[in-house]
C-alpha cells in the first residue's frame, strides 16, 4: 500500500532540509523528505557556506537578509545543537570601473536594512593591512557577516524538522515524480510510492534530470566548483575577513584553525553528478596566485588540501523557485548557481508559505519563477559587476551562453 504525505520534499541538501523544517514549523503534519544518499551529500556538504548579504539584485539580498538572523541565533531557533555560524566580517571588492555600481548597490542594501558600508581602497587597507588594494576601486564591507558550518547546518535542520514531526528518509531515491494529468500527485521511491498533495524538487544538480523524466525542462546545467585549502603563515594566524574578489573572479575565507579556503575558477560544465570527481592538477597553483595577489603575505602559505564539487546553474545564474505553470502541486527549489547556501533558511520559509498560503510572504520570490525564462525576465539588478569567465556557458547542445555576475 502507498504511503501518504501532505508534502514530499525530494533532496536532503540545505534547501530540502530547510523546506522540511519550515513546513513542519508552520504546522504541516505529514512532511516527508526523501534523500537518495546521506543528507548533505550534494553541493551543500562541500559548500564554503559564506553567509553575507551583498548581492547585485534585491531578491537574493532580501533572502540572505531574512536568513541571516537564523544563522546567528541558531541555537535558540533550532532548540539546541552546536552553533553553526562563525563571525569574521566580509568584503566584496571590485575594480575601479565598477566602484560606482558598488556604491549604488550598497545604498540599495542599506535601504533593505543590511548593515553595510562602501569603503575606499585606503579604508580597506586600514581594515585589512595585509591586503593589496592597488587594483581595487571600492569595497562593500559587512561587519556582521561570516560563514557557516555546512554539515552542522543541515544536521540542525534535520533534527529540528524531525522534532516537529517531519520524516526524513535517507538512502531513499525518488525514481519518479508521479503526475495525473496536470497535477503532481506523489513520488515513486525505491521503498515504494508516496502519494502527496505537493511535491518539492530540491534535488540540486540532479533536478534537471528528474524533471526531464516527467516532461519538464529546467534551463539549468551542472558546473564544477573547485576549491583549495591552505595553511596560513604565522604572520596571518589571526583570521582575515572574507573576501569576494570581483577583480579576480574568486573568493577566499578563513576556516577553523589557521586555514583559508580559496575558490578556484572552474569552467567544466555538464558534469555527471554521480561520477567521481577530481581536482585538476593546476588548481592549487591558480588558487595560490589568486590568494597571493590579494594578500602577498600568503606567499608563505602551504597547501593543505583541495577538492572538486558542483552545483546546478540556471541560464541566468539565479535560483529557480516556486510553482510550475500547468503542473499543480509541483514546486521547484533548485539551480542555486553556486550561491544557494546562505539563503536556504529563507528559501525554506518562502516555499512553505507558497505551498500553504499560495504566496511567499517572507520575500517575494516571483522574480525567481521558472516562467521568467519564457517571459525573457531576469532578476538581475541595474548595477552588475564584471562578468566571470568561469561562469560563461560554453555554447553547445545544452544551452546558449550568457552574461553572468554571480558569486558564492
Ligand atoms: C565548493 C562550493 C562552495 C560554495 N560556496 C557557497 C557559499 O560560500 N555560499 C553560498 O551561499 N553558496 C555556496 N555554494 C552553493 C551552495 O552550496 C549550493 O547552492 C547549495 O548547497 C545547494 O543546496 P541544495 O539543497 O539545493 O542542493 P544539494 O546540496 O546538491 O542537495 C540536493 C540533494 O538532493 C539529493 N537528490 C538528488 N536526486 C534525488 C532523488 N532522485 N531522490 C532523492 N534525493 C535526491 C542529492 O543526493 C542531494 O543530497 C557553494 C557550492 C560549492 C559546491
Amino acid at each position: 500500500m502507498a504511503d501518504t504525505a501532505d508534502v514530499v520534499v525530494v533532496g536532503g541538501g540545505v534547501n530540502g532540509a530547510s523546506i522540511a523544517w519550515a513546513l513542519a514549523s508552520q504546522g504541516v503534519k505529514r512532511v516527508v523528505l526523501c534523500e537518495k544518499g546521506a543528507l548533505a551529500s550534494g553541493a551543500s556538504g562541500r559548500s564554503s557556506a559564506l553567509v553575507r548579504m551583498h548581492y547585485t539584485n534585491e531578491t537574493d539580498a532580501r533572502l540572505a537578509f531574512a536568513s541571516f538572523p537564523i544563522f546567528r541565533h541558531w541555537i535558540e531557533l533550532m532548540g539546541g545543537g552546536p552553533p553553526v555560524f562563525t563571525h569574521t566580517g566580509f568584503v566584496n571588492v571590485v575594480s575601479p570601473p565598477y566602484a560606482e555600481h558598488l556604491r549604488k548597490n550598497v545604498d540599495v542594501l542599506r535601504k533593505i536594512g543590511i548593515n553595510t558600508v562602501a569603503l575606499s581602497p585606503t579604508e580597506l587597507r586600514d581594515l585589512q593591512p595585509h591586503a593589496n588594494v592597488d587594483d581595487i576601486g571600492a569595497a562593500a564591507y559587512e561587519p556582521d557577516s561570516g560563514y557557516a558550518n555546512p554539515a552542522e547546518t543541515v544536521e540542525g535542520l534535520r533534527r529540528r524538522a524531525t522534532e516537529l514531526g517531519a520524516r526524513i528518509l535517507q538512502w531513499t531515491p525518488v525514481t519518479k515524480i508521479l503526475r495525473r494529468e496536470s497535477r503532481a500527485v506523489g513520488v515513486e521511491t525505491r521503498a515504494g510510492r508516496i502519494d502527496a498533495g505537493a511535491v518539492v524538487v530540491a534535488a540540486g544538480a540532479w533536478a534537471p534530470r528528474l524533471c526531464r523524466a516527467m516532461g519538464l525542462e529546467i534551463p539549468a546545467r551542472v558546473k564544477g566548483i573547485d576549491t583549495v585549502v591552505v595553511t596560513r603563515p604565522a604572520e596571518l594566524a589571526e583570521p582575515h575577513v572574507i573576501f569576494i574578489d570581483n577583480v579576480q573572479g574568486s573568493y577566499f575565507r578563513p576556516e577553523s584553525g589557521i586555514l583559508t579556503i580559496v575558490g578556484v575558477p572552474c569552467q567544466d560544465w555538464d558534469l555527471d553528478p554521480d561520477a567521481p570527481l577530481s581536482l585538476p592538477p593546476e588548481a592549487p597553483a591558480v588558487g595560490a596566485q589568486i590568494l597571493t595577489h590579494r594578500m602577498p603575505t600568503m606567499e608563505r602559505a602551504t597547501l593543505a588540501r583541495g577538492y572538486r564539487a558542483f552545483d546546478c546553474y540556471s541560464h541566468d545564474r539565479h535560483a529557480i523557485l516556486g510553482r510550475v505553470d500547468g503542473l499543480d502541486g509541483l514546486y521547484l527549489a533548485t539551480a542555486f548557481s553556486g550561491s544557494g547556501f546562505k539563503i536556504a533558511p529563507a528559501v525554506g520559509m518562502c516555499l512553505a508559505e507558497l505551498i500553504l498560503d499560495g504566496r511567499a510572504k517572507t520575500v517575494d520570490i516571483e522574480p525567481f519563477s521558472l516562467n521568467r525564462f519564457a517571459a525573457g525576465r531576469s532578476p538581475e539588478g541595474p548595477y552588475p559587476y564584471a562578468s566571470r569567465g568561469d561562469q560563461a556557458e560554453p555554447k553547445n547542445a545544452a544551452g546558449a551562453g550568457d552574461q553572468v555576475t554571480r558569486r558564492p
